[in-house]
Parts: C-alpha cells; sequence; structure tokens
C-alpha cells in the first residue's frame, strides 16, 4: 500500500467561517478528509489568535465555533484529525526549539509582521514576530507533506522550509521539507466593497447562518455607487454582489442579473434576493449538519482529532530533542 500524503492546515481562531473560508478551503478540506490517499490534520489556530490579544471566553467560544464550522462543511472526523492548536504541546515545544535556527533579521523583514505591528501599533508583542516559527512548527510536526496555502501564505510556508532547512544542515536531515500545495484562487468581496471577506473585517456571512440572518447582511450590502435610482444602469463587475454570483449562482442566473444591471432592468434588491436565494440552496447541507451538532459531539471529535495529531507529533518532537542534546 502506498504511504498516504500528509496534510495540514490550520485556520486562525477568529470569528465563524464565512462564505469566501467555505469555497476557499473549507469545502475542499472536506473532500480531501475523504480522499483515501490523504492523511488530513486541519488546526483551529486558537495560539496565533493570541497575537491579536481576543478577549479570553471570545476566544474559547470562537476556537470551538471555527471547529463546528468545519464540521458542518463536510469534514469528516474519523477520517481527518480536527484539533485545537493549544491542544497539542508538542507543537509549542517545537516551536521553542526551532526559534534557535530562526534568523531574527529574517522575522523582522516578514511582510506580515510589518503589516500587523502597523495594525495594531499599541500592541506589538513578540508573539506578532515569531509568529511564523509556530507556523513552521505546526507544518514541520506532523511531517506535512501537502500544505494548501493562499497567495498570501507562501511566505509563510518559504519560511517554514527555510527553517527545516537550516535545522536539517546543523543537525542533520531530520526534518521533512513541505511543499505547498495550492488552494484555488478564489477571492471573494467583501459586503462593504473594501477588499476580500474576511473573518476580522465582519464583512460577511457564517456559512452556517439562517436565511434570515445572511438576508440581514445582504441587504444593506454595498452595491456600485452608479446605480442611485432603479433606472440607473450599473456595472456587476465592480459590485460584489455581482461578483458574488459568478462564485454561486447557476450560469443562467448570472446572465439575467449581468444583464439586467448594466441595462437597469433588474433593481439591486431584487438582485440581493436571487443571491439569497442561491447562496441558502448552496449552503442548505451545511446548516443541517451545524443544526445537528452539538457541543459534546464538537468537544469529541476536537479530543480525537488532538490525540491523533499529537501521536503523529510525538516522533519529530523526540528525534528533534535528541539531536539538539536534551
Ligand atoms: S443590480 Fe446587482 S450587480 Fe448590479 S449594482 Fe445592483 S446589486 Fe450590484
Amino acid at each position: 500500500m502506498t504511504e498516504r500524503k500528509v496534510v495540514l492546515s490550520l485556520v486562525r481562531a477568529t470569528g465563524r467561517l464565512h462564505l469566501g473560508n467555505y469555497l476557499g478551503a473549507a469545502r475542499d478540506f472536506a473532500e480531501l478528509s475523504r480522499d483515501e490517499t490523504k492523511e488530513c490534520y486541519f488546526g483551529v489556530a486558537d495560539l496565533h489568535a493570541l497575537t491579536t490579544l481576543p478577549d479570553p471566553q471570545e476566544l474559547a467560544a470562537s476556537s470551538r465555533a471555527v471547529a463546528r464550522d468545519y464540521l458542518a462543511a463536510g469534514i469528516d472526523p474519523e477520517r481527518a484529525s480536527l484539533f485545537l492548536q493549544s491542544a497539542v504541546p508538542e507543537t509549542s515545544e517545537l516551536f521553542w526549539l526551532l526559534t534557535n535556527v530562526t534568523a531574527a533579521g529574517e522575522l523582522q523583514r516578514s511582510k506580515t509582521f510589518k503589516e500587523m505591528s502597523a495594525k495594531q501599533a499599541d500592541n506589538v508583542n513578540a508573539g506578532l514576530l515569531n509568529y511564523p516559527i509556530l507556523m513552521a512548527a505546526d507544518i514541520l510536526g506532523p511531517e506535512a507533506d501537502l500544505v494548501p496555502v493562499g497567495e498570501d501564505q507562501l511566505a509563510h510556508l518559504e519560511m517554514a522550509r527555510n527553517i527545516a532547512q537550516r535545522f536539517n544542515h546543523r543537525y542533520g536531515e531530520l526534518l521533512k521539507t513541505p511543499e505547498g500545495y495550492r488552494k484555488k484562487a478564489i477571492r471573494i468581496p467583501g459586503l462593504d466593497g473594501k477588499g476580500k471577506m474576511s473573518k476580522s473585517d465582519g464583512n460577511g456571512f457564517g456559512i452556517a447562518d439562517s436565511p434570515e440572518d445572511i438576508w440581514k447582511v445582504l441587504q444593506p450590502a454595498y452595491t456600485d455607487p452608479a446605480r442611485k435610482r432603479r433606472t440607473d444602469p450599473g456595472n456587476p463587475e465592480i459590485c460584489p454582489i455581482g461578483q458574488i454570483h459568478r462564485f454561486v449562482s447557476p450560469p443562467a442566473d448570472v446572465e439575467t442579473i449581468e444583464t439586467g444591471c448594466r441595462t437597469a432592468g433588474i433593481g439591486c434588491v431584487d438582485c440581493k434576493k436571487i443571491l439569497l436565494g442561491n447562496v441558502t440552496e448552496l449552503l442548505a447541507p451545511v446548516r443541517e449538519r451545524a443544526q445537528a451538532l452539538d457541543d459534546a459531539a464538537v468537544d469529541d471529535a476536537l479530543r480525537q482529532g488532538a490525540a491523533r495529531a499529537r501521536k503523529r507529533i510525538q516522533p519529530t518532537l523526540a528525534k528533534v530533542r535528541k539531536a539538539m542534546g536534551l
């Protein structure tokens, strides 16, 4: 039997999964979790979330909510290991060991560090600086073969590869150098018209939200400002609603709304109602699974997943400790 490829991905434990997370990642992860040729580890990065100093109760609730959304998205917890990053203490120990083979200058030059430092200038903590090393420990610990990454995570993957190579150069070929696994480039625009849908910006809707709750955010969503009146034509390409239609609506609906928008044949409210119908249909299985999940089922999946992740990481940690003289 050929060895299964180890897939690893972590998602920050901030906020629920939104449509962009679902179409760009969670839906594919659900498929990967059923792929016989893969062994999947999906983590909820609650330790990473600490760098932005979330409220403790909110962090605990949000970590479980993300895990629940992953299960609702269709990840099979019997086949894939779903875990909280903080429930795998081996990763934190490996993190510290790897800090010693990481160049401080490389961390200081990191684009993410610069961006985050500017974003939270009153809280430039060492966690922000060392974030890529923890990410490297997340990846190198389970000896991941494939790490699904988006454009914005390529630099972190590269740093994990550099750290592994530096460790191997000093202590022998012990750490596996991971490969990137490019996620489909799906960029779902935010409903505020300012960049992409993002958990921290709160400009989307949760994948398990009810149609009523989705409508509450769709109804006031930003549209092409050229359409001041119902009779003004617009451009669906610069409108987030028009762009989201292209990801979730059948071609006939896309054609109807795009032509209708350009000719003022359809109003924005009707256009949004069509989108609501299609989103509701797309996410119906997710919502059903979410409703069937209770806290005990989520905790159980996390417990099982953490136990498997720990077992997977322990041999790596043992050989790294030994090689470093511990
Ligand atoms: S009709 Fe639809 S695509 Fe056009 S501006 Fe209104 S909401 Fe946007």
